[in-house]
């Protein structure tokens, strides 16, 4: 199946089960924003414990903390976001769409690559066994030919990245032919710079209102309260903070899904170390993120690393956690060593000391930060899109999302075979025994077979069905969602069976 089918399957997906919807809809929808239906916002809420647990319970150090959205608008100054959180936009002028140039130029880059692992497929499904990839790649003058077209580009595109050079990313647009997708034409504009932030005002203006800024991450609400934190959980260096919260950010570019949001949520983990062993710890953090990624089983050769082209004004390391997408290899995390670029400009700009002072070199700095940054929306699609599967059977076809049980919105479905007989009662009774410990829905509409299906499209491992036999010895049947086994257990065994693959602790194993 075409990867835009797929990708437009997801988003159908997400509306049809009460994932996703887009906001506003009755009034023709707002773009760039949406909602979480009910099954949505249970999916979400799992992702975020994941992480929050996975962060603040499983690291003795790092601490959680939840800030306002609204801050003093000087913190955006200091940190930069002012002058510098910007994008570079172009507009086609056939079409009237705008776009990112440099997202367009890594789309382009993107097609090299993908140019070359067609070819490597097609060796490898002639060769079998024998094929030797790291040959074939070394070799193969058509991998080659798209190779040196990929690091020519990459090259420039850096450059101009980091001489903040927009006449060259035209230049490159246009000298790579690149097209707009839905004019299909050339006629672009310059590219000019554009600032993210949202901003809005407080206070009646009577009063002499003053401007303030939506947050366009969550990170700075952490840095500023860096030493309340530090002071009043005495916390030793080196310690993290951690926060999940929302961020606005006026994106250029708004048809993909949930992918990029104006309205979207972070996960965000300051950690706090000595100067000098930030490198050290960057690289702890990444083995820690890309594990806790690995854990939800989706195939580690979907993961990759992905060094920044152009470093943030603040970092002196940062890398890309990518998961491949329908429509690519594409971000889902950043991991950046933010040295003391924030700590230190927020000490300038509020005229207070923000230091430590470490009692085993017997000296106060300005702590270094490394920062792991994960979008939970973002998240949410790339789970969505690594468990969706179709699957044909013997006489019919079911869509079913196999999402790791402990993220499962709903875990256990519990459907009477009918609708008389104390069937109900007996599944009720299941129920109540059960629903303190995970999400139970009952269902008793339409054939079992149909409401099989519907769990299956929402995700939910098990299913119970309740019949004549359950009421004489208190067993019922067990259906797995990604087998369709079935087997009859004692409903007294559910707790233990269900349990023990919809908690945590069986991914936070795999972390450790
Ligand atoms: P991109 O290059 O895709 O715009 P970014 O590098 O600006 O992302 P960061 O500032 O590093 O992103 O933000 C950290 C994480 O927050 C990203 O990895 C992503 O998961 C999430 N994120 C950022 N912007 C958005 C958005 N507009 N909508 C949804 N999630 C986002």
């Amino acid at each position: 199946m075409a990867q835009e089918d797929i990708f437009k399957k997801l988003v159908a997906h997400c509306k049809e089960y009460g994932f996703v919807f887009q906001s506003s809809e009755i009034y023709d929808g707002l773009g760039a924003v949406y909602d979480y239906g009910q099954m949505g916002v249970e999916l979400k809420n799992n992702i975020k414990k994941y992480w929050w647990d996975s962060m603040v319970l499983l690291h003795e150090n790092v601490v959680g903390l939840d800030s306002a959205i609204f801050m003093h608008p000087t913190i955006w100054k200091a940190s930069g976001h002012v002058d510098a959180f910007n994008d570079p936009l172009i507009d086609n002028k056939d079409s009237k769409k705008r776009y990112r140039a440099d997202v367009l130029i890594e789309d382009q880059l993107g097609k090299f690559e993908e140019k070359m692992n067609k070819e490597v497929a097609k060796a490898k499904k002639r060769f079998g066994d024998a094929f030797d990839e790291q040959q074939f790649r070394e070799t193969n003058p058509r991998v080659l030919a798209n190779k040196q077209k990929y690091d020519e580009l990459h090259a420039r595109f850096a450059k101009a990245l980091n001489d903040s050079n927009l006449e060259e990313l035209k230049q490159i647009i246009i000298d790579q032919e690149i097209v707009c997708p839905i004019s299909g034409s050339r006629n672009w504009t310059d590219v000019r710079q554009f600032n993210l932030m949202f901003s809005t005002e407080m206070g009646s203006t009577a009063d002499g209102a003053s401007k303030i800024f939506l947050r366009p991450e969550t990170a700075q609400g952490i840095f500023v309260n860096y030493l309340n934190v530090q002071k009043t959980g005495r916390m030793k260096i080196p310690f993290g903070i951690a926060q999940i919260g929302k961020a606005f950010r006026n994106e250029i570019v708004a048809r993909q899904f949930i992918f990029r949001m104006r309205e979207f949520e972070q996960m965000e983990m300051q950690f706090f170390v000595r100067p000098g062993t930030e490198l050290d710890w960057f690289n702890k953090w990444k083995d820690t993120r890309i594990a806790w990624h690995r854990a939800l089983g989706f195939g580690d050769e979907n993961y990759r690393f992905h060094e920044h082209e152009k470093l943030a004004h603040y970092a002196n390391a940062a890398v890309d956690v990518e998961y491949k997408f329908p429509f690519g290899f594409k971000e889902v995390e950043g991991i950046h060593s933010r040295t003391d670029f924030d700590l230190s400009q927020h000490e300038e700009y509020s005229g207070k000391k923000i230091r430590y002072f470490d009692p085993e070199l017997n000296e106060s700095y300005v702590p270094y930060v490394v920062e792991t940054s994960i979008g939970v929306d973002r998240m949410f699609l790339q789970v969505v899109a690594a468990s969706y599967c179709e699957e044909q059977l013997e006489k019919d076809s079911r869509v079913v999302l196999k999402l790791p049980a402990p993220l499962a919105p709903i875990k256990l479905a519990v459907l009477p075979l009918v609708k008389k007989d104390g069937l109900p009662e007996k599944a009720r009774e299941i129920i109540d025994s059960l629903k303190f410990d995970f999400n139970c829905q009952y269902d008793e509409k339409d054939s079992i077979g149909k409401r099989y299906r519907r769990q299956d499209a929402i995700g939910t491992p098990f299913c119970v069905t309740v019949d004549h036999q359950s009421a004489e010895d208190n067993t019922v049947t067990i259906r797995y969602r990604d087998t369709m086994k079935q087997e009859r257990v004692a409903i007294s065994d559910l707790g233990n069976i269900i349990g023990g693959q919809v908690n945590f602790k069986g991914l936070f194993g795999k972390l450790n």
